[in-house]
């Protein structure tokens, strides 16, 4: 199938996007764009449009965004709202520092902070996708390569999904941090492996103590390691990260099942209730995933084919930021491309909006793998800066409005 090449210089309504990837990034982009009234293809390598039985946090700058694509309903229905969210001491439990979300986040950033099954976030985005005639999914659909018509006036971008070519306006590769795209754009270069190993688990509620989580998301910090737990489904599980430095194992994939006995001894000697959701944990749900990232990027893009999402940021996800960097990309691409005619000018405003940004994230969340692992004296001084630094450490980042990022 081919499709019409669209004109240069054509507005954000009478664009034909093509997007390589389906994750979060890809759909939330999807449905971004066709609010404004472009025809987007959206392409996805794998079977069906699906995410780990894993969980996310989606903060109130990435809520603001679903939120405007009229989501807020079915995130109500599906999520848990937290009250909080602190930082627990690894050993003695006690609590280094407490934040307050619930009633409290939605006053000061207008917006909810919610915890979500990857799953039911997914189902969510490709639901809505389904009442928009804007869009059209491919699944079985990889994305081989593609070709940017420079030269001529009608100008386009022309992709290979195994025997056939598809063309559109331009290109966005949300295909994740091995993009296709990226490699195309700016040569084959590896992520890096950060020395840390996500172990992922989801545990049914009904199997723990009455009252023994708090409906809160928590960190626990030790040397070397940490432990993190949130309900979702609504509180019926408890998703579970733990993170353990170790070297010399990079397995990339969510599907590398987890050693019950490696787990219990890599949080051996941590407290009580740690042990009592490592025992508790669905066995059929426990992964082991290396972390790898990749440093800031100085371009994402080139005329008429761009980046978003974990294929130009990938980060740790030490401030439950990745999924909401690429929805926040989501809507300022749509932003830039209905405020500007010329295709290729928009692509290069969505990025130097949105680099600085996501760049600090990633930063940040690099400095946090050496903060929350440190131990002795330099654990006791981070406490204690813990401490004093109040509620507000994480405001600039949650009231950016994406938005309204084009009107800046
Ligand atoms: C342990 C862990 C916990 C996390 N917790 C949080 C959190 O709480 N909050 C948060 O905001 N973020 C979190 N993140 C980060 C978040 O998961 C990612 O940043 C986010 O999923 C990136 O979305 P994406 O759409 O850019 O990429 P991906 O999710 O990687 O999606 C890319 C899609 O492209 C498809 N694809 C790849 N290549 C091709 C191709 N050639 N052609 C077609 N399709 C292709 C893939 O199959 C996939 O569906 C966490 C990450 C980890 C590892």
């Amino acid at each position: 199938m081919l499709h019409k090449e669209a004109e240069l210089n054509s507005s954000a309504n009478d664009l034909h996007v093509l997007i390589a990837g389906g994750g979060i990034g890809g759909l939330t982009t999807a449905l971004c764009l066709a609010k404004r009234g472009c025809r987007v293809s959206v392409f996805e390598q794998a079977s069906e449009f699906s995410e780990v039985g894993a969980g996310i946090q989606l903060s109130p700058n990435c809520s603001r965004v679903l939120h405007d694509l009229g989501l807020e309903e079915q995130l109500r229905t599906k999520a848990f709202l937290p009250e909080g969210s602190q930082f627990r001491h690894w050993r003695t439990g006690e609590v280094i520092s407490e934040s307050v979300l619930g009633e409290t986040a939605l006053k000061k950033y207008g917006m909810p902070y919610y915890h979500i099954h990857r799953g039911d976030l997914l189902k969510i985005l490709v639901d809505a996708t389904k009442n928009r005639s804007e869009i059209e999914l491919h699944v079985n659909a990889s994305v081989e390569s593609f070709h940017e018509e420079r030269a001529a006036r009608s100008g386009g971008v022309t992709i290979q999904v195994g025997d056939t070519r598809y063309e559109g306006d331009l290109l966005i590769g949300a295909d994740g941090i091995r993009s296709v795209v990226r490699a195309g754009l700016w040569g084959e270069q590896n992520p890096r492996y950060t020395g840390n190993v996500a172990w992922r688990a989801m545990v049914p509620v009904a199997r723990l103590p009455k009252g023994l989580i708090r409906p809160m998301s928590t960190a626990w910090w030790g040397p070397r390691k940490h432990f993190v737990h949130y309900y979702v489904r609504r509180g019926d599980f408890v998703n579970c990260v733990c993170v353990v430095e170790k070297a010399g194992w990079d397995v990339e994939s969510w599907t590398e099942p987890g050693d019950y006995a490696e787990l219990k001894s890599d949080f051996a000697g941590w407290h009580s209730d740690i042990h009592q959701l490592i025992d508790n944990a669905d066995r059929d749900s426990l992964f082991k995933w290396a972390l790898y990232d990749r440093p800031p990027m100085r371009h994402w893009g080139q005329g008429r084919v761009t980046l978003l999402g974990d294929a130009c940021h990938p980060t740790l996800p030490f401030m439950a930021q990745g999924a909401a960097m690429a929805i926040e990309d989501a809507a300022v691409i749509a932003g830039c491309l209905a405020s500007n005619d010329d295709t290729a000018a928009s692509l290069q405003h969505y990025e130097a909006l949105r680099r600085g940004r996501t760049a600090s994230i990633q930063n940040g969340s690099r400095r946090n793998a050496t903060v929350f692992h440190l131990s002795g004296i330099k654990a006791w001084l981070r406490n204690r800066a813990a401490r004093s630094a109040g509620n507000h450490t994480m405001d600039k980042l949650y009231r950016y409005n994406a938005l309204e990022a084009t009107n800046v």
